[in-house]
């Protein structure tokens, strides 16, 4: 077994480390304060090729491995979960969907745009009824001929408001469920499509754009549906079982920007005549932090490894999900207290990270859904194979 890295994923790993430190770092805190994302950070992570991440190269792509995309998602994710959270859409739930699933014809229109960046994505599927149970969405889609007319409401649509595709979810018979759904790319210009900022205040991720989208007989031609009618269901659980992958990775590097602000805390502030990194409780949250953060990156790179070997990886990526997000919001929640009130500001980052931690464990199936994944694998001997 042979856990070191390629020299190709080390080297994605050090250009996104650099970008993050050098180009994010600096306006970070900013950005949390604003609520707003500079759209130059997008258009550099484009000619970096961070948003091409694994698409093929003729489409536009970086045809990065995964394992490389989750380094990309750690690094970024060690910085901004807003900057990386943008990505994980984009890339994870939007564009490697069309890839998965789109024609020819489709692939073709749409990847390269969004590859570079000089177009943007969103994943819609989320509405006020439906969180967890998709199979209960009420949004709907009426073909007539050659055309569907989409009708309804979602909510929490991140990168929405700046999105130029939408991937959008519409029941075409809700009392088929799970069966009646389909999946469309909608041009967020046509007639009919509404986006509204979200505007309640919210816990984390303030950089990001999150928003209510409304639907008023949007026309979209067949030739827009992604994958066979009906598939709508497989097309979104398919787009998660990526973007859980980029959740996973950004969590470890939440987790380990809290092992970095705790190690040099507890070795710089004084009490008691000496360094609170010498008090033994100290040691132990540094110890436990260190060990779950390093267990968390192994089930990550482990989940992009079977993507990679083209192994199926649901259940893998959901305890990478599951578990790197509760280490994370676990370090979180200790480095607040090991930096005292100092932690309960923002003077130092960690309030941010305690923050932003809480949208990990919900979006992309809840850690209570990512249970379930994970234990109806096991219960029919679906488990990880060694
Ligand atoms: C920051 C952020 C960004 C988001 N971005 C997007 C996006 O880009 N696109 C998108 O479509 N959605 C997005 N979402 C929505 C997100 O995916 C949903 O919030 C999530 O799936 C949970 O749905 P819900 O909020 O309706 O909660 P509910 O499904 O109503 O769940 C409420 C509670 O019940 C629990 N629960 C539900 N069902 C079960 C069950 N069977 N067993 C045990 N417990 C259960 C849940 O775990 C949760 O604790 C985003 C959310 C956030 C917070």
């Amino acid at each position: 077994m042979d856990l070191d890295l390629t020299e190709e994923q080390k080297s994605w790993r050090n250009l996104a480390r650099d970008f993050a430190q050098n180009e994010v770092a600096p306006l970070v805190r900013e950005m949390d304060e604003k609520g707003y994302m500079p759209p130059e950070l997008i258009q550099r992570m484009g000619q970096l090729g961070f948003t091409g991440g694994p698409l093929p190269k003729e489409y536009g792509g970086a045809g990065m491995d995964y394992v490389s995309m989750a380094l990309v998602y750690e690094e970024i994710g060690r910085v901004c979960s807003s900057v990386r959270g943008f990505l994980a859409v984009h890339v994870g739930l939007h564009a490697l969907c069309i890839r998965d699933w789109g024609t020819e014809e489709q692939k073709r229109k749409w990847l390269p745009p969004l590859a570079r960046a000089e177009r943007r994505g969103c994943y819609a599927l989320t509405e006020a009824n439906a969180g967890s149970d998709v199979a209960n969405m009420e949004s709907t889609c009426r073909k007539e001929g050659e055309f569907y007319f989409l009708n309804g409401r979602k909510q929490w649509i991140s990168n929405a408001m700046e999105a130029d595709v939408a991937l959008v979810f519409a029941t075409s018979d809700r009392s088929l469920r799970h069966k009646g759904i389909n999946a469309f790319v909608v041009e967020t210009n046509a007639k009919g499509f509404r986006r509204e900022r979200m505007t309640e205040k919210q816990l984390g991720h303030n950089a990001s754009d999150h928003a209510r989208i409304f639907m008023d007989e949007v026309r979209v031609h067949e030739s827009q549906r992604l994958g066979p009618e009906g598939a709508g269901f497989k097309v979104a659980m398919g787009a998660l079982d990526h973007g859980r992958l980029g959740v996973a990775a950004g969590a470890v590097g939440v987790g380990q920007a809290c092992l970095d602000a705790s190690i040099s805390f507890a070795n710089s502030r004084v009490q008691f005549g000496q360094l609170i990194g010498q008090f033994q409780m100290i040691q132990q949250i540094i110890a436990e932090m260190a060990t779950e953060i390093e267990a968390a990156r192994l089930l990550v790179y482990r989940a992009a490894a079977q993507k990679d070997q083209g192994k199926r990886n649901t259940t893998e990526t959901s305890m990478a999900k599951f578990f790197a997000t509760e280490a994370a919001a676990r370090a979180a929640n200790e480095a607040v207290l090991l930096h005292g009130s100092y932690g309960y500001s923002n003077e130092f980052p960690v309030e941010r990270y305690l923050r932003d931690i809480k949208g990990y464990q919900i979006y992309e199936g809840t850690n209570h859904i990512q249970r379930i994944v994970i234990a109806r694998a096991m219960l029919k001997g679906e488990g990880p194979k060694w």
